[in-house]
């Protein structure tokens, strides 16, 4: 645990010092649980949202774009459901005064299950060597097995009482667990409570016409209402999916870990319109896209797992969660959730104007049903940082701070480092760096010697440095160094583009999809 601890707290330094994520109005102490992408941090996320924009929208033919407004009418909310129904049941310890989500603390009492099941499944591991059989051992270890039982009674019964909306026995369950606040060690809690997450503002200049507006919790509303505009001007037939990245804004309760949990934070939603009885085979269908995509960044498979939902949102009737390994252990990354018609009907009945599609085919109109894949960009961002910064052993006994970031991904793609600051080694840098930013973000760098550059780029996630040298004058040819691997090439100055291309295109990596 201190050791996830640690890890955690050295990818937060890590975002700070080398320009990524820093905390918002840090000058006056921070805003909770609110960032500021910096200058690496910035790209970093850009990027991550360009490579699911290309994947969701550019490759395929059936799906379009959006960037409706953060601004909607108050009555989208009320027959979204979120008025009444987008709460988080909170509970508060006397003692320390501190507030939880309350399935939060029962979800992170399971974790620590899974941390014994994982630690057994070490052990075994270590005790039979090669002849060590991981599904048999975890289908038939006695302790590995009521590890599991427990932990499913557990989430079983959280789910239902949540379902039922009841409360009380959501602390009893608590109590029975014997959970302790985590920071006062005690056990002494209030009633669990449901609280709505909606920020509400105002829209108008004088306090008597004023409307009462709320931030959008979600981006997918602003789908569900230009449903029809989208269908009709772009012509598009069932299936077709319509996706909108965006700000969305929830007043967490308990907002710590860093970016996973932000009250300001970024979406990335794809809402798939299909005929009604087909979304069994369309879930099925989404959730294997979207874990493709996910594994293409090769951040490693171990890392994911799914996990299906016993309590559904009010609009679903199947979901799923894509998971990853965070440094604070496995949670939610990505939502694919069959959403039926819940959300078209209540805009039909709350707007009073239909929102229908003509199927030629079949000549009838019906209300579609709609599967939906939501992906949170900040925690993506957070998914692959964490996983990418790695200290690294090396040959001669030193270790090195590396942000091994899929190249697609990295902010700076090369920098050009001239080996020293004089005999027009400089110019020819400055003259690569020239002809290469057309195509790639780079950088130039001459302070300090080559070993120290070569590093801060490493923990910068550089994933390539070229050097300029005294040869370089004679012979056109510089010496590209690789990140991972270190691995050194003398290549000519004229096949740079190709070499850097080949490495950080998207069209490289999503074909690994
Ligand atoms: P959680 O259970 O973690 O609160 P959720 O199930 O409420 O998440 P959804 O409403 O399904 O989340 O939102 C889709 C995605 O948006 C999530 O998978 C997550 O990646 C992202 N997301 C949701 N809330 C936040 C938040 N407060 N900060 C950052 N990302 C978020």
């Amino acid at each position: 645990m201190a050791k996830q601890e640690d890890k955690f707290k050295h990818v937060i330094s890590h975002a700070k010092e080398y320009g990524y994520v820093f905390q918002s109005s840090e000058i006056y102490d921070g805003l909770s649980a609110v960032y500021d992408y910096a200058q690496n941090g910035v790209e970093l996320k850009k990027n991550i949202r360009e490579y699911w924009w290309k994947a969701m929208v550019q490759m395929n033919e059936n799906i379009v774009g959006l960037d409706s407004a953060i601004f909607m009418h108050p009555k989208i909310w009320k027959a979204s459901g979120h008025v009444d129904a987008f709460s988080d049941p909170l509970i508060d310890n006397k003692d320390s005064k501190k507030r939880y989500r309350a399935d939060v603390l029962v979800e992170d009492y399971v974790g620590k299950l899974d941390t014994k099941i994982e630690k057994e499944v070490k052990k075994a591991a270590k005790r039979f060597g090669d002849a060590f059989n991981k599904s048999e051992f975890l289908s038939t270890n006695p302790r590995v097995l009521g590890y599991k039982e427990k932990g499913d009674a557990i989430l079983k019964r959280l789910g239902q009482s949540l379902e039922k909306e009841d409360l009380a026995d959501v602390k009893a369950l608590i109590e029975e667990l014997e959970i302790a606040c985590p920071l006062s060690g005690s056990r002494n809690w209030t009633d669990v409570k449901q609280f709505n997450l909606m920020f509400g503002t105002k829209l108008g200049a004088s306090a008597e016409t004023a409307m009462d507006l709320y931030l959008r919790p979600e981006t997918a509303q602003g789908i569900f209402v230009n449903f029809l505009n989208v269908q009709k001007t772009g012509r598009m037939k069932i299936p077709f999916g319509i996706a909108q990245t965006g700000k969305a804004f929830r007043n967490e309760i308990v907002a710590r870990q860093f970016i996973f949990r932000m009250r300001e934070f970024e979406q990335m939603e794809m809402q798939f319109f299909i005929k009604p009885g087909t979304q069994g085979d369309w879930y099925k269908y989404w959730k294997e896209a979207r874990m493709k995509w996910h594994l293409s960044l090769g951040l490693g498979e171990d890392n994911y797992r799914f996990h299906d939902h016993e309590k559904m949102a009010h609009y679903a009737d199947a979901a799923t969660d894509i998971e990853f390994r965070f440094p604070f252990g496995f949670k939610e990354l990505e939502g694919i959730h069959s959403r039926t018609d819940f959300d078209l009907k209540a805009h039909e009945e709350h707007s009073g104007k239909k929102l229908q599609f003509f199927d030629h085919e079949e000549n009838k109109s019906y209300v579609p049903y709609v599967l939906e894949t939501s992906v949170g960009l900040d925690r993506m961002f957070l998914a692959v940082f964490s996983n990418s910064l790695q200290e690294e052993e090396l040959e001669n006994g030193t270790t090195r701070t590396v942000l091994k970031l899929p190249a697609v991904l990295a902010p700076t793609k090369a920098a050009i480092l001239p080996l020293v600051k004089k005999d027009g080694l400089p110019e020819v840098a400055r003259k690569i760096v020239e002809d290469l930013k057309w195509d790639f973000n780079v950088t130039y760098d001459e302070k300090d010697a080559v070993g120290r550059r070569y590093r801060r780029q490493d923990a910068n996630g550089t994933p390539f440095c070229i050097t300029v040298d005294h040869d370089t004058l004679n012979d056109d040819s510089v010496t590209i160094r690789h990140r991972d691997t270190m691995e050194q090439q003398r290549v000519k100055i004229s096949e740079l583009k190709g070499i850097i291309e080949q490495e950080v295109s998207m069209k490289t990596w999503l074909m690994k999809m």
